[in-house]
Order: structure tokens, then C-alpha cells, then sequence
């Protein structure tokens, strides 16, 4: 994110909350609950190049989150008490509001940091694995971007049929660079030419793109651990960390049910909810919400911003989510996102979005 578009939401969130308009917001788009994201939660880092720190809070942010959401009238569930609640009609604008802690991508840290401070406050989370990375086969392409940039003065890489070089010696030209490169990538129109793109950059940097996974995630072995506690929730996050809507539906399909049927086999749990990899409108859209629904599986959430209301029940595989952004690490920030004042601003206060 560049330096310009993290001032800007900074300062929304800065005005909305001084301002004190999220409190009269508040009553027109608070909903029933909402669903939070996030992915690390570990000690902060001090290498100046970190482009992917907005997927990463500190152990004690979230532990003052947790207290406040305690302090709170919210309710902290399970994914499967709000289904409850959405399939039984319990959700209706007065009531009990409600909260759900979601972590994607089944990182170390979440056992390490998350983990510990979940389970001290009792508080139901789930975590969605890609399975590929517990079997060490994953690609965590974003880190692998970040590692040919962070290591080297100067890179070279086929765009389209020409070859181009990029200079990188710099922190802002590393971030400027790393920018550039993945609005690309995430722009290109399949999955299969992101990967090829990020596999030709590793082989020629030398950086080991499965090592990453060994590094970061979680084997099932740990991750039988926290399966084992009543607390936690397994979920479903596709095989290879796909944009499924950027591959064919016959793969989109399978990728999904092979996931399922993984973490079945691993851990003894058939997961019930899914989460659809990187999460946007370019990666998770209609064809894939039907899929979900054709698999059974009793929710699916992307990362669309939003909280929730009783129109959702509709739309139970297409949920919108609130992300804990590590660029934006104040109580105060996500006092005014759960008051959806933000996302309301964010979506026009349109209240479902699942076109
Ligand atoms: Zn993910």
C-alpha cells in the first residue's frame, strides 16, 4: 500500500472517529455482528521493507482487542452459533450483536501468538487452512515477491514477451517496485501466468518457494493440536491458495472439495466453512458462492468489507469480513470499523454485496 492511500484511510478513520459520526452512524449501519480477519499475529519486525506488514498484528494488539470486544456487549462465537442464529432467524437489528475471530492461511504464529491470548479469554475462533501448506507443497507467492525484492539491487522479468529490468537497490524503490509488481500480478487474468511469473522470478533469485512454508505454517501435527480444542474451528481455504474465479470451474470446484476432504482425512474434522483465498471480487464472485453452496459447506467469507446484517442470511456463502490491518493498529480504529460506519462509507451503504 503506498504511503499516500494508507494516509488517506488513516485520516477517514481518524475523522469518522473524532468526529464522533460512527456514534451517530451507528444505528443505521451497525448490523447484527461481524466477522474479523486476520492472518500473522506476531512481535513486530524492524526491517524497513515489510510490504506485506498489513497481514500481520502485534500478540498485544490483538490481546487489547480481545479485552475490549470482552469489555463490550458483543457476543464472541463460533461460525457455527452464527449460522445458528442466521438459519434459526435469531439475528434481527436490536438484539444481541456479535462477533466472530477468523485466521486465514493456518501460520505458525497462530498457535504460538494467536492461540494463547484466544484461548485465556475463552474466545471461539476459527482458522482456515490451505492444505498445500501443511503438506509443504504451497507456493506463498506474495513472500516469495517479497524475498527476490528484498534481495537484490536489480531484477529482470519477462512481462508479457519482452524482458524488463527493474532497479530495487533503494527501501522506496523496493516498495515502489514491490507495488507495481503485485497490482500486476493480481491484475493478470489466470492464475496459472501469475505463478508461472512468480516461479521464473524465484528460480532465477534463488529464493526456495516451498521453504516458506516449512518456515511459517503450520504441519498437522500442530495443527492437530489446535484442532483438538473445542474452541477452535477448522476451516476450509482450497488446496493451493487459489483465485478460484481465476481458474476454470472444474478446478474452482475441486480445489474446494479437495480441501475439505484433506483436512477430513488429517484431522478427523469435516471443516463446514470456507474462505475464499485473497478473497476480492476478482478472486471469489458468483460462480464461486454457487460452488460453495453445492458443496454444502454452511458458510463462506471473503474479504470484501463489511459487517453483518439480517439480509446475509441470504447470502451465507458470501459474507463480508472486517480486517485487523497491521498498518492500522489503534483500538480506536477498530472501535469505528465495528460500528460499520467505515465499511458503510466504503460500500455506499449498500449492505450486501454478492455480485
Ligand atoms: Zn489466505
Amino acid at each position: 500500500m503506498t504511503g499516500l492511500k494508507k494516509t488517506i484511510i488513516r485520516g477517514g478513520l481518524e475523522t469518522l472517529y473524532f468526529s464522533a459520526a460512527h456514534h451517530f452512524m451507528r444505528p443505521f449501519v451497525a448490523g447484527v455482528g461481524a466477522i474479523l480477519t486476520l492472518h500473522h499475529v506476531r512481535p513486530p519486525r524492524l526491517d524497513r521493507f515489510q510490504p506485506n506488514r498489513l497481514l500481520e498484528v502485534t500478540p498485544s494488539f490483538l490481546e487489547d482487542v480481545v479485552r475490549w470486544l470482552r469489555r463490550s456487549t458483543l457476543d464472541l462465537i463460533s461460525l457455527d452459533e452464527m449460522y445458528r442464529r442466521f438459519a434459526e432467524g435469531l439475528v434481527f437489528e436490536g438484539g444481541r450483536r456479535f462477533v466472530c475471530i477468523t485466521i486465514d492461511d493456518g501460520y505458525r504464529d497462530t498457535l504460538e501468538w494467536a492461540y494463547p491470548i484466544l484461548k485465556k479469554h475463552q474466545v471461539p475462533f476459527t482458522v482456515y487452512i490451505p492444505t498445500s501448506f501443511p503438506d509443504r507443497l504451497g507456493e506463498l507467492w506474495w513472500l516469495a515477491l517479497e524475498a527476490v525484492i528484498a534481495r537484490n539491487t536489480r531484477i529482470r522479468l519477462l512481462i508479457g514477451d519482452t524482458e524488463q529490468g527493474f532497479n530495487c537497490a533503494t527501501v522506496a524503490e523496493k516498495r515502489h517496485l514491490f507495488e507495481e509488481l503485485y497490482g500486476w500480478l493480481r491484475s493478470l487474468a489466470t492464475e496459472e501466468e501469475l505463478r508461472h511469473v512468480i516461479r521464473d522470478l524465484a528460480a532465477r533469485y534463488h529464493v526456495d518457494i516451498a521453504a516458506f512454508c516449512e518456515e511459517l505454517c503450520m504441519d498437522w501435527d500442530e495443527l492437530t493440536k489446535l484442532a483438538d480444542d473445542p474452541l477452535v474451528t477448522i476451516g476450509a481455504h482450497t488446496v493451493n491458495h487459489v483465485m478460484l474465479a481465476k481458474v476454470p470451474e472444474k478446478s474452482a470446484r475441486s480445489e474446494m472439495q479437495m480441501s475439505r476432504a484433506v483436512i477430513e482425512a488429517a484431522l478427523g474434522v469435516r471443516p463446514e466453512h470456507l474462505s475464499y483465498p485473497v478473497g476480492d471480487p476478482t478472486s471469489a464472485g458468483p460462480r464461486e458462492f454457487r460452488i460453495a453452496a453445492e458443496l454444502g459447506f454452511k458458510t463462506g467469507v471473503t474479504t470484501r468489507p463489511g459487517v453483518l446484517f439480517p439480509e446475509h442470511r441470504e447470502h451465507l456463502l458470501a459474507l463480508p469480513r472486517v480486517s485487523l490491518n497491521g498498518e492500522h493498529q489503534q483500538l480506536r480504529y477498530v472501535r469505528v470499523l465495528m460500528s460499520g460506519a467505515a465499511t458503510a462509507l466504503w460500500n455506499g451503504f449498500r449492505r450486501v454485496d454478492a455480485a
